[in-house]
């Protein structure tokens, strides 16, 4: 029985294509820039989003880590959401490690923040405040592509006011793809970007975060200190460098996968389908509480995971197919027509 995991579309695991050019990788000390996959990765993801340089990082945590760090000195602040990855889910790391301020705000229903809210809370040049640094975006936000007019009103706001812009772009290609214009489009508009390899493009480690030459060149120092100068690194980067190539067009299928399991799951009385326009490879779902335990006995018995709760983020990769998607649907649908 296959498994489709619908936690994350982190839990992909490479696929024998990938596992051979991870088998077959030449490797060198990338600490030394020794590492010829790894300078080809960086240059590749450079080329993709149109910037000068890149950083290969173990993590995305470490990739936006590193760029507020570069970007921000101590006493500085950076404009950010309530529920950012670069704020919420990174351990406050940007306090941690840079004291660095961060001065989170809500978003709208759609991803983005009330522009001129976030004017407001831009900081006077006074001693008593932080200094208001940096900007920082994420895009796809809980699954959403942020429109392209709405990050050039960003751009626009930033660069009138003074502030660098960093996109934690963990799944950027997801939107580039939403949006069928080229991430390097959307990385034209921030200082830096951050993408994560090992979400829906299916390698198993690694981020690149991407900017100037002087702002890599600054990251990687930076990189260093937070201990992630790695070693023999180009079994990973084959695996980097052979997602890029090959698992970037694919990203629609999953979007139309999410579309087909939103869709078939909103004829489900008991299921609340929440899915918007700008949605790419998530929906979420509000399941009834007192079926629940039921039902994820039900799901698991066929194959399906989902997460805990009533109230679930469900997500498509590339290990979940049009087949599948359908097939999740009519299971939902014979669990909720089931006497109860
Ligand atoms: C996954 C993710 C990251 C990075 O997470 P790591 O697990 O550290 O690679 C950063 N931002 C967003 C929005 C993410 O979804």
């Amino acid at each position: 029985m296959k498994t489709l995991d619908l936690r994350s579309d982190t839990i992909t695991r490479p696929t024998e294509a990938m596992w051979a050019v991870m088998h077959k990788a030449e490797v060198g000390d990338d600490v030394y820039a020794e590492d010829l996959l790894t300078n080809q990765l960086e240059s590749l993801a450079a080329e993709i989003l149109g910037k000068e340089d890149a950083l290969f990082c173990p993590s995305g945590t470490q990739s936006n880590l590193t760029a507020l760090l570069t970007h921000c000195q101590r006493g500085d602040e950076y404009i950010v959401g309530q529920q950012a990855h670069t704020y919420k889910y990174e351990g406050g790391g940007a306090a941690v490690f840079g004291s660095i301020q961060p001065q989170p705000l809500n978003v709208q229903e759609d991803g983005t923040f009330d522009l001129a809210e976030v004017e407001s809370y831009i900081k006077e040049d006074d001693f008593h405040f932080a200094r208001t640094k940096l900007f920082c975006l994420e895009n796809t936000h809980a699954g959403l592509a942020l429109p392209m007019d709405y990050l050039q009103a960003c751009h626009k706001l930033a660069r009138s006011r003074n502030l660098l812009l960093h996109l934690d772009g963990a799944r950027l290609f997801n939107a580039a793809r939403k949006w069928d214009v080229a991430a390097s489009q959307i990385a034209a508009l921030f200082d830096s970007v951050s993408i994560c390899l090992s979400k829906g493009l299916g390698a198993p480690v690694g981020s690149l975060l991407c900017g100037n030459k002087d702002f890599i060149s600054e990251a990687r120092r930076w990189r260093k200190v937070l201990g992630g100068g790695m070693r023999q690194t180009g079994v990973l980067a084959a695996a980097g460098i052979y997602a890029i190539e090959n698992n970037i067009e694919r990203l629609s299928e999953d979007q139309h996968n999410a579309e087909a399991l939103a869709r078939g799951l909103q004829d489900i009385a008991e299921v609340r389908v929440n899915y918007h326009d700008n949605q790419t490879n998530m929906l979420f779902l509000s399941l009834p509480q007192k079926q629940l335990k039921e039902l994820h006995v039900f799901l698991r018995q066929r194959g399906i995971i989902i997460p805990d709760g009533t109230q679930v983020r469900v997500v498509t990769h590339l290990e979940i197919d049009r087949r599948d998607a359908d097939f999740i649907v009519e299971t939902f649908k014979t669990f909720f027509s089931r006497p109860h």
